[in-house]
């Protein structure tokens, strides 16, 4: 503690042998502190006091009576009170409030016992906030061992009281994972890359950056979420080589800087793609994350450094959109920085801005996806929804729903689906052959989530005059993801009318049973990809096994999406499951062939 040393310097050591007046009653930590007090109040230099006590730390000195007598800077700082406010008066002006009686009892006590007293107390500033402050209390006694003096120290602990030593620490280093932080790495890649210059060698950068860790954050709460990312970091330094550098950036993003790679640029990149595929391999095994066991996976962006003149905000730049291009292939994947990805960036841009037009602009369409039983009779379809942009053409969902979804789009986007899915059902109850087909409508949790989304529904399906039971809502496991009874009240509120709801690409998330058993689910939609393998992987058979046996016990219906063979349909039929969707029936059409192909299946 620095008023100890400052103490020291101040003092004769000769005179502190002589007047040992507080030996016995204050700790070692308080001694030199209440020694010196002794000294200087014996000397009635009070003013001498307070410009010792010039420390961080709030100080306060009261005579036997408890007046107050001096008062520091810090106290000063710390409580908004000037000496001239607070000389004579008592200490419990500083009172919050806070604490009860029998507090202030031991404290007493302790003080009246052992010549000390210690701990946290919550205190009133001058403006009347109240704040949390470590406080010590010595008490100053005279040669006689009569009370002279109390002195307390306080220490803001609202404000930090790490040592001059944990701030350096925090820093340099990440205080969860203790990896260098931002700063020090930063620091040290320049260093790197001047040192490289010349030398002919090159070097990587990877930026790994996990898959939706938000939503494990939101779901299983930020204590796991620091869990995971404790782990991680004792994954991923065992990867590394004691050269290279690896960082924390702050939130679910490291960096490792792989250092003195050889070989031409390809061979370089050849082996910091065989140490992404290293850290991929460390998600491989699930996080064991207090009771849970927690699946995750990383997007990994690499870019090469050859060595001239490279920047490192250049590189970082790099890394960053090398990862972004991986999350946008999927996630769970490595990409490599190439000049192609800036263009692909400023074309990410443009998309956003366009798809907020694209409703205004007419520009959306829903195609048709028919749904159909074990004699492979139409039930019903699914919407699904298509882009007619001026210039690109038609473009799938996989391209601007994630978008949508990150801007929020997708809630007036998702509004636009459900109304022309409604005028759809609407309109087939004059066609004959379309009557009674049901109509699935994906809603993302985003749009569910919404506070009106259940009265406008209700609204729509009464100003449409559809019959609510044809109208399917498709939720994925993502909408467990926020409060579950506000789902479930929502659902119930919308299956009390007639709406059925079904989980969408199921196996893919991370559904409990206890959930499925409390939600008001109709039908189960086993999720392609299982079912794309199912012929060749035993293991995708078996899950798919699980999840129908699973639906029968839960009372629950199954569908199985993208069955694109006779042999996937005869797998699943033996399995149990009796309902498909998938190209090998039909695949999305626009509503006239839609309807065409109905009229042509002969029912
Ligand atoms: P999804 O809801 O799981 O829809 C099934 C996707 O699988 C559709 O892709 C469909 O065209 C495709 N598919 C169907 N049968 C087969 C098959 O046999 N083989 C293969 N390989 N694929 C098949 P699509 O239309 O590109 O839609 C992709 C995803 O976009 C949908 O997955 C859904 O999550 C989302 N989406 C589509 N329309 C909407 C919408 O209106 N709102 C929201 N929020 N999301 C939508
Ligand atoms: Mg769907
Ligand atoms: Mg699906």
């Amino acid at each position: 503690m620095n008023i100890e040393v400052l103490e020291l310097d101040t003092l004769s050591k000769n005179k502190l042998e002589t007047k040992n007046l507080v030996n016995e009653l204050v700790s070692a930590n308080k001694l030199l502190l209440a020694q010196n007090t002794a000294l200087a109040l014996e000397n009635k230099e009070l003013g001498i006091i307070a410009s010792i006590f010039h420390s961080q730390e709030g100080m306060l000195i009261t005579d036997a009576n408890l007046s107050i007598v001096q008062v520091n800077q810090s106290f000063t700082d710390i409580t908004g009170y000037l000496l001239e406010e607070v000389i004579d008066k008592k200490p419990n002006i500083l009172n919050s409030g806070r604490h009860d009686q029998a507090f202030y009892k031991q404290m007493w006590q302790s003080l009246n016992y052992h010549g000390k007293w210690e701990g946290k107390i919550w205190n009133r500033r001058k403006n009347g906030e109240v704040y949390s402050q470590y406080l010590s209390i010595a008490v100053v006694t005279d040669a006689l061992g009569n009370i002279t003096n109390y002195v307390a120290t306080i220490n803001d602990i609202t404000k930090g009281r790490a040592t001059k030593e944990k701030i350096a620490n925090l820093s340099y280093y990440d205080p969860l994972t203790q990896l260098p932080n931002r700063r020090l790495f930063l620091d040290r890649l320049v260093q790197e890359i001047d040192a490289m210059s010349g030398n002919g060698r090159r070097a990587a950068l990877l930026l790994i950056d996990l898959d939706r860790f938000k939503n494990l954050n939101d779901t299983l709460g930020h204590h796991l979420g620091d869990l995971l990312i404790e782990q991680l970091a004792t994954r991923l330094v065992p990867c590394t080589r004691k050269k290279d550098l690896v960082a924390r950036f702050g939130g679910d993003e490291f960096f490792i800087f792989l250092t003195n790679l050889t070989g031409t640029e390809i061979e370089c990149a050849s082996k910091a793609q065989e140490f992404a595929t290293k850290v991929m391999a460390t998600f491989d095994t699930p996080f064991q994350l207090d009771d849970h066991h927690f699946s995750m996976t990383a997007s990994i962006g690499v870019t090469i450094l050859g060595g001239d003149e490279t920047s490192t905000d250049m590189v970082l730049r790099q890394a960053d959109i090398a990862m972004y291009q991986a999350k946008a292939n999927g996630r769970n994947r490595i990409c490599f920085f190439e000049e192609k990805m800036q263009d692909d960036i400023s074309q990410y841009v443009q998309l956003e801005r366009e798809l907020s037009n694209a409703i205004a602009l007419s520009q959306f369409e829903l195609f048709y996806q028919v749904q159909v039983d074990d004699k492979q009779k139409p039930l019903g379809a699914e919407a699904l929804i298509r882009w007619n942009h001026p210039a690109r053409g038609l473009v799938a969902p996989g391209y601007f729903i994630e978008i949508a979804e990150e801007t929020g789009l997708i809630v007036p986007i998702g509004q636009w689906v459900l109304e022309a899915a409604c005028k759809q059902l609407k309109a087939w109850e004059a066609i004959p052959q379309m009557r009674g087909l049901t109509l699935a409508v994906n809603i993302s949790s985003k749009q569910f989530h919404q506070e009106d989304f259940v009265s406008h529904v209700k609204y729509i399906v009464k100003q449409h005059g559809i019959h609510p039971a044809l109208l399917k809502l498709e939720l994925t496991e993502t909408a467990f993801f926020q409060n579950i009874e506000t789902l479930i009240s929502s659902m119930n509120k919308l299956n009390g009318i007639g709406i059925q709801f079904e989980l969408d690409d199921f196996g893919t998330g991370y559904s409990s049973l206890q959930y499925l058993k409390r939600l008001p689910l109709e039908q189960l939609k086993i999720d392609q990809s299982f079912v794309r393998e199912i012929e060749y992987n035993e293991n995708d058979n078996q899950i798919v096994r699980t999840i129908i046996s699973m639906t029968q016990n839960l009372d629950l219906k199954v569908i199985a999406e993208g069955v694109e063979t006779e042999n996937q349909m005869q797998i699943l039929l033996d399995g149990g499951c009796h309902r498909f969707q998938g190209y090998y029936f039909g695949k999305p059409l626009p509503v006239a062939e839609f309807e065409a192909s109905i009229a042509n299946s002969g029912i």
